[in-house]
């Protein structure tokens, strides 16, 4: 298949205009009928990979996921679409599972999603047996390996569907780091000719940044107030501390959910359900929060902790900003907290204690650094792609001068000496800053020449002083769990001569909270169109309540930003915007355009440009004309047909014009008497009147438009 064509798939199938890095040869790959090893990056588009073919491909893929929480929202996503696509697991009753069955025998299914555990059923193999296999997808592969973080016995059974289906071709896909892992994979599933395709680990729209701890509420206030409504993650210590920062933050404003693993299994889902359907921003949590998160618009994960290792904070940092929007991962240090986890790891024995403080070394070491902190994380997973500085880290983006240091420079040295260089930067500091403390008194270092000779300086920049000492060869830092530091030989020689010193130093920030607060509201007032964005985030929120769907099935936030950029007013306009492809378009355009137009209309007005006659459809106008063919007499499919759009759309205006004390007679729209009080039992007896469930409980013979026109006439209690 050519370029040209697989372009054209992705916009018809998914609406987007180009591949993300990695995605075209993966495919092509696949195409060919090739093994393949997708090594990409969490948010990187893996999904994609194995989708794409599918549908150029057709026949069925069968998809393996361990997530069974998360299969029910990637096949609505992909019905979102019009890709037919199914999932099968232990959440389906038998007869439900029956028919999806039926359906992938008789062609109709693209992408069928199971559970690994399925795989190991010897009735399901049969079954595998009679469809027409195209591909085998095998999403987190890493689960079939031992060494890695979240091995699963279930997985293993798939080396067997390799044995039964030899000539299927097969797609392994991770976002594991390891190379011990990957080369798992492959000779678990014995992929002889496996072509490997590893993208780098960089997520470039991710911020790095850390800061004192210190300030940590006020800080979160800020960024929570900056970002106000959108999700973010914020992960504490203990149990507790999870419960407490959700209360406070909901109490301030900033409406919060706790989870960790102490919660019963109910509260947990729905906690996760609320989170990921946006109807709770911020979720408090313990690192048991997170696998199984798919939601690709998370805009900050706060770690109000210090993580376990580099490994951890990369996975739980990686969760944020999927979608390839900038997104903030923000880490608040503590000296303190390291004493926490130490007295943890003193519980340990032997290599997993030697591990955990290794880990823990590493961690700090990040909190410390005065140089890129991208650089350092991907060069712990063994990529050195970036250049240095990336641009995109608190230490890159913050604004440095020369400062002339000579005078605190060789109080530190002498400090260090005067101590006898069997001390920690810390202590040193506190030494020099002339504290209080038991350990200073006990070693009597109150009494040195050096205490308490530094007044210009707080222990933040004493200690970036130290960092820029230690990077100039003029301090030397020992290895290992408390590294001492000691002054080398030419830290001596400058010591003894009179040369000045200059380092290069982040610009310190004087603004305070108040400030900083009024210039991001600037920064939101600018913004061109965060009203639109807004509305459109309303009715998208309202469509996904509709279908029952994650707001992210309807579109995702990089597509709404693309809307309210371009504010297409046309269906052709709109199907230029990435994200959108032609089974949405017909789906949701209608509303979205409305708003849009809406939107302009009242620009325009404001202006004092066009009080008379527009060209564009105004939503009043539109629902007039619904009700008027409506009271000719016209069918919902008629009037959708002549109008242009689509059934959805007029029976949303009909809700509208009903909502807004419009008359009119439904009766000639219902479907059959025994039909109608049907639908009706099942709205009665749902709880919230969320049409998902009550769908899901009629099953496939009735649709939401029935449902919801059944609705109409019984909300208003006239039958
Ligand atoms: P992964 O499984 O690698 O974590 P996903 O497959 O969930 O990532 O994709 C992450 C996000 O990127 C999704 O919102 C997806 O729709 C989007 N995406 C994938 N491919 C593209 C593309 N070519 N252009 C724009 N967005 C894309
Ligand atoms: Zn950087």
């Amino acid at each position: 298949m050519t370029t040209t064509n697989i372009l054209a798939l992705l916009k018809q199938h998914f609406g987007y205009d180009e591949f993300r890095p990695g995605q075209e040869a993966i495919i092509s790959n696949a195409l060919a009928g090739q093994h393949g090893l997708v090594v990409m990056p969490t948010g990187g588009g893996k999904s994609l990979c194995y989708q794409l073919p599918a549908l150029a491909t057709g026949g069925v893929t069968l998809v393996i996921s361990p997530l069974i929480a998360l299969m029910k929202d990637q096949v609505d996503a992909l019905r979102a679409n019009g890709i037919s696509a199914e999932f099968l697991n232990s959440t389906l009753d038998n007869r439900t599972a029956a028919q999806v069955e039926r359906r992938a025998q008789a062609g109709g299914v693209r992408l069928l999603y199971v559970a690994p555990e399925r795989v190991a059923m010897s009735g399901f193999r049969r079954f595998l047996g009679t469809l027409d296999l195209r591909m085998i997808a095998i999403d987190e592969a890493h689960c079939i390996s031992e060494w890695g973080h979240d091995f699963r016995p279930d997985y293993r059974a798939l080396a067997e569907l390799r044995e039964l289906f030899p000539q299927v071709p097969v797609m392994a896909l991770t976002a594991t780091a390891t190379e011990r892992v990957r080369r798992d994979i492959v000779d678990q599933l014995r992929l002889d000719d496996c072509r490997r395709f590893v993208s780098g680990f960089d997520r470039p729209n991710l911020t790095y940044r850390v800061e004192p701890g210190a300030g940590a509420w006020e800080s979160l206030l800020d960024l929570l107030e900056e970002r106000k409504g959108q999700p973010a993650i914020v992960y504490c210590f203990s149990r507790r501390d999870t419960e407490d920062l959700a209360a406070r933050l909901t109490s301030h404003g900033h409406e919060a959910a706790a989870y960790h693993a102490g919660l019963n299994a109910d509260t947990r889902r729905s906690t996760q359900e609320r989170f990921i359907d946006g109807d709770v921003p911020i979720v408090a949590a313990t690192i048991a929060f997170g696998m199984g998160i798919d939601k690709p618009n998370i805009r900050l994960v706060v770690h109000y902790t210090l993580p376990k290792s580099i490994e951890s904070y990369y996975q739980e940092t990686g969760r944020a900003g999927r979608d390839g929007l900038p997104s903030d991962c923000v880490l608040f240090f503590n000296e303190g907290d390291r004493a926490k986890q130490q007295y943890f790891i003193q519980e340990m024995t032997g290599d997993a204690r030697a591990t955990a403080e290794r880990q823990l070394q590493q961690m700090v070491e990040y909190c410390r650094l005065s140089t890129c902190r991208r650089k350092y994380l991907l060069g712990y997973f063994g990529d050195s792609g970036v250049g240095d500085p990336c641009g995109n880290c608190d230490v890159c983006l913050a604004e440095r001068q020369s400062v002339d240091v000579t005078v605190v420079a060789q109080k530190l040295l002498s400090a260090v000496i005067r101590t006898g260089e069997r001390f920690g930067a810390a202590h040193v500091c506190d030494v020099l800053l002339g504290r209080n403390l038991k350990r200073i008194r006990e070693l009597e270092h109150n009494k040195l020449s050096v205490f308490g000779i530094v007044e210009d300086y707080d222990r933040h920049g004493l200690r970036r002083i130290t960092d820029g000492l230690v990077e100039r060869g003029l301090l030397a830092k020992a290895d290992g769990q408390y590294p001492t530091v000691s002054v080398t030989e030419s830290g001596r020689k400058w010591l003894r001569g009179n040369d000045k010193l200059k380092l290069e130093l982040p610009v310190q920030k004087t603004t305070t909270r108040t400030e900083r607060v009024r210039a991001s509201n600037a920064r939101t007032d600018d913004a061109p169109d965060a009203d639109l964005f807004d509305q459109l985030r309303a009715v998208r929120r309202r469509l996904a309540d509709e279908e029952n769907v994650p707001a992210f099935v309807v579109f995702g936030d990089a597509t709404l930003k693309g809307l309210a950029a371009s504010k297409p007013v046309t269906p052709e306009a709109m199907l230029r915007v990435s994200g959108v492809g032609p089974a949405k378009l017909a789906r949701y355009g209608e509303e979205f355009l409305a708003v849009i137009s809406g939107y302009i209309d009242g620009l325009q007005s404001r202006s004092g440009k066009a009080d008379g006659v527009t060209d564009r459809p105004r939503p009043g106008g539109s629902h007039g004309q619904t009700l008027l063919l409506l009271q000719q007499g016209m069918s919902i499919a008629a009037i959708a047909a002549q109008r242009g759009l689509t059934r959805g759309t007029i029976v949303a205006h009909l809700e509208r014009i009903k909502a807004a004390g419009g008359e009119f007679d439904v009766s000639p729209l219902l479907p059959p008497p025994d039909k109608t009080n049907r639908i009706r039992a099942a709205l009665t007896s749902s709880e919230d009147g969320r049409l998902g469930p009550v769908k899901e409980k009629l099953g496939d013979d009735c649709s939401y438009e029935e449902i919801r026109l059944v609705r109409l006439v019984w909300e208003d209690g006239k039958q």
